[in-house]
């Protein structure tokens, strides 16, 4: 067998794997699993003295919720399938983490470390007006947001492009989410992926017995962590694992190589050291133990992927030691590798729900746009003054004085951020638990991935069935 299998069909497997733990019928599973839409995309740009055609794409994978929903990547490795399967995996993502959206994705082909800011601008603008012309885009119809490659700027340039020809239409700052926080963006967008991998590993972590199987206390905390990818993604779930979780980081991957350092790895020095150098070998107390891919063969407790897809394979599922795997990119682990892994005893955290907060929050950023106002600049002085009511009424009752700390406390409403993080943690612990429950509820289903797979089918199949398209 080759290692090669299709990113799409990769995910065609688990969805099959996971329909025969479900009563769907066999022709809707179809409908669930096919690419609704599929945009392909030719336009030239002007480069020094010559012009350069550039591919890109746009595909809805499920119209069952609109509008449908997911990022634009720039990198060499998009083309058709790619997008597709990533396309695919987001109508998976959002069913499973109950963001009402249908799944879409889009990707140009292009590295954009090749081109200046103002070719990026120019090639995001002519791919934005594309959408536009074919109704590829809008609040109520698909609204991308960043990925690989892609970030606050682009979305920023993506919202100026719609506005510019849709003038006047009142919802348009929902066009796009991840934008910066001063272009109608949200606090806490940035680090929403990162963030819900670590209350995902987290709430994955704090049942004792799942636990015990794999031979681990529960907690995060002291726990080994080894990263691959220190892009948004793979930064933030560190950094956070790091700070809030108290766990050791002891190995990192990145493009120039792996390194190991099994008494701790501090990742903002990493950081603040691979800006200076362009890299991370090197790094004082750490050891250079070889290529992109070596740190993903090191003994820990948990590793998190988070670069691209096919980066465990047939060729190294075997070696991989990790007790828990948290997928933090989209499709690192080929469905030919998955059952290796299962049979190693080691516990995988698919993509679909532990890098979910990404579009759980861009959803709150939606709302936000939409309702055009910040979350809790109605309610939070009235909320306040009702508190201060409350307390005063305690110390009249009770004789006793609270401290000015305790007062300020106790009456504050949440920030913009405090309410995104409490509503993203809220979605990773829940999610987690309706996953769990699926797993335990029917013990023939394998694994954690084919429980999440067949909690997210059976919300689609759902919303088809009540739709009356399959009565
Ligand atoms: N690109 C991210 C993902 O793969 C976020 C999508 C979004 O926010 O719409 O989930």
């Amino acid at each position: 067998m080759s290692a090669k299998i299709s990113f799409f069909k990769s995910v065609e497997q688990y969805v099959d794997k996971a329909a025969s733990y479900t009563d769907i019928p066999r022709g809707l599973v179809e409908q669930i699993r096919v690419c609704n839409l599929v945009l392909q995309i030719r336009f030239p740009i002007r480069v020094g003295d010559d012009y350069q055609v550039i591919e890109a794409y746009r595909v809805q994978h499920s119209h069952h919720r609109l509008p449908t929903k997911g990022g634009i990547r720039y990198a060499e490795s998009v083309d058709q399938d790619e997008v597709m399967a990533l396309a695919s995996l987001m109508t998976y993502k959002c069913a499973l983490v109950d963001v009402p959206f249908g799944g879409a994705k889009g990707g140009i082909r292009i590295n954009p470390a090749n081109y200046t800011v103002e070719q990026l601008q120019n090639i995001t603008r002519r791919y934005t007006t594309e959408l536009i012309k074919k109704n590829f885009i809008g609040p109520g119809i698909d609204v991308p947001a960043p990925d690989y490659g892609t970030g606050p700027r682009e979305m920023a340039w993506i919202l100026d492009t719609y506005q510019a020809f849709r003038h006047g239409e009142i919802d348009s700052i929902g066009c796009v989410t991840g934008k910066p926080v001063t272009q109608n963006g949200i606090r806490g967008r940035a680090e929403a992926t990162g963030r819900g991998v670590f209350y995902g590993i987290r709430e994955c972590m704090s049942h004792a017995d799942d636990m015990k199987k794999l031979g681990l206390s529960p907690g995060i905390a002291g726990k080994t962590i080894v990263v691959q990818g220190l892009g948004n993604v793979g930064y933030n779930a560190a950094i956070i694992s790091q700070l809030e979780g108290d766990a050791k980081i002891i190995g990192i991957a990145e493009r120039e190589g792996s390194i190991h350092d099994p008494k701790g790895i501090d990742i903002d020095k990493l950081m603040a050291f691979r800006k200076e150098t362009g890299s991370i070998i090197g790094y004082p107390g750490s050891t250079h133990i070889g290529g992109p891919s070596a740190a993903l063969e090191l003994e820990c407790d948990i590793l998190i992927p988070a670069a691209l897809e096919n980066q465990i394979t047939i060729d190294n599922a075997e070696r991989i030691k990790a007790k828990i795997i948290a997928e933090a990119a989209n499709g690192p682990i080929t469905a030919y590798a998955d059952p290796i892994l299962l049979k190693k005893g080691i516990l995988i955290l698919p993509d679909f729900y532990i890098n979910a907060g990404g579009v759980t929050v861009s959803y709150f950023e939606w709302l936000k746009n939409l309702s055009h106002h910040r979350f809790g600049r109605i309610q939070n002085r009235f909320q306040h003054n009702a508190f201060e009511g409350i307390l005063n009424k305690v110390e009249e009752m009770t004789g006793k004085q609270i401290t000015k700390r305790d007062r300020d406390f106790l009456t504050r409403g949440g920030t913009e951020l405090e309410l995104v993080n409490s509503g993203l943690e809220d979605t990773m612990i829940t999610s987690y638990q309706q996953i769990r429950e699926t797993f335990l509820q029917n013990n023939k289903i394998p694994d954690i991935r084919t429980a999440a797979f067949v909690s997210s089918m059976n919300k689609i199949a759902s919303d088809y069935i009540s739709m009356g398209i399959f009565p």
